[in-house]
């Protein structure tokens, strides 16, 4: 489902982020941080502000969180939330370890009764982010190996690992009566991707758990993404997982022929487009040459 015009203006009643003047326009950073709830249906919606979108079901039996953002964004949330539901958090899901996902965790553990994530998400948090008192963690109460599934409210909600994919611990986060899953990472709609091989990473693995996910949802599911090109796109259908599995194979594909015509390191990283994916967007300077670099790199270690 693509989010409407009308579902922005009828968000937008919630939107803060400052007093803005009348005719005023901001071009400072002021403006990034103002955050909208988007209804995808009466009980689910996403948060949008600064880190990988928020998934949540609130209801007054029930409400879960799929990951945090930041501890300022998780406020905001959390405010927002409050005009929704008078409950605790009853689970905090996190898709995986990056910052951008859990950093909020640390806000919203004093309103969260559990926080879940996969094993290898919670072990690549201590080992990646664990070790500076500048940025305190907070970390899973609990955690799965394959499958974690609960009855909330009026949603049977599933947690389920594929593989090693855009990290080494990606889960997606099912609402099952709703069909409405968030996926994380997994797909960065219509824009380059995050390549994190020392997060556990793996791009083989990545399009085969993206291969796994279009058996196992429908063309009814509505995903909801971390990342994407615009806050439009931040939710899709199965087609957008298709395309991501499209573009790993491109990369991959292309980078691989690059090598086998000779071509030097240099020369690869710094090719113009991705045949198939000229138009990509770079959400930020240097995502494609990234990517190219991380293919070359995962490709020479096989
Ligand atoms: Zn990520």
């Amino acid at each position: 489902m693509k989010l409407t015009r009308k579902d922005f203006l009828k968000s937008s009643a919630i939107l803060t982020g400052g007093i803005f003047l009348p005719g005023f326009k901001f071009l400072s950073p002021l403006q990034d941080q103002k955050f909208r709830f988007v209804d995808l249906t009466k009980n689910i919606g996403i948060f949008i502000e600064r880190g990988g979108t928020i998934g949540y079901y609130a209801t007054n039996d029930a409400l879960i969180v799929i990951d945090s953002q930041n501890p300022e964004t998780a406020k905001n949330l959390i405010d927002g939330l409050k005009q929704k539901t008078n409950r605790k958090i009853d689970l905090l899901f996190n898709t995986h370890h990056h910052g951008d996902h859990t950093s909020g965790n640390t806000y919203l553990k004093d309103f969260a009764n559990k926080i879940v994530a996969h094993e290898n998400s919670k072990m690549l948090q201590e080992k990646n982010y664990g070790n500076n008192p500048e940025r305190p963690q907070t970390y899973p109460t609990a955690t799965f190996t394959n499958t974690w599934s609960e009855d909330l409210g009026k949603e049977r909600v599933t947690a389920k690992y594929f593989g090693l994919a855009h990290t080494g611990g990606d889960s997606v986060i099912h609402f099952e009566n709703a069909n409405i899953a968030h996926l994380g990472d997994l797909v960065f709609n219509k824009t380059y991707p995050v390549i994190d091989p020392k997060g556990g990473g793996d791009l083989k693995g990545w399009f085969d758990v993206l291969g796994k996910l279009i058996k196992h949802f429908s063309k009814d599911t509505i995903f909801i993404f971390g990342h994407a090109a615009s806050d439009e796109l931040l939710t899709g259908k199965i087609n957008d997982v298709k395309e991501m599995q499209n573009y790993i194979a491109a990369l991959l594909e292309f980078v691989s022929t690059e090598m086998e015509k000779g071509k030097t390191k240099e020369e690869i990283i710094n090719s113009p487009a991705i045949p198939g994916f000229e138009n990509l967007k770079e959400r930020w300077q240097g995502a494609k040459k990234m990517n190219l670099e991380r293919a070359y790199d995962y490709l020479k270690g096989e």
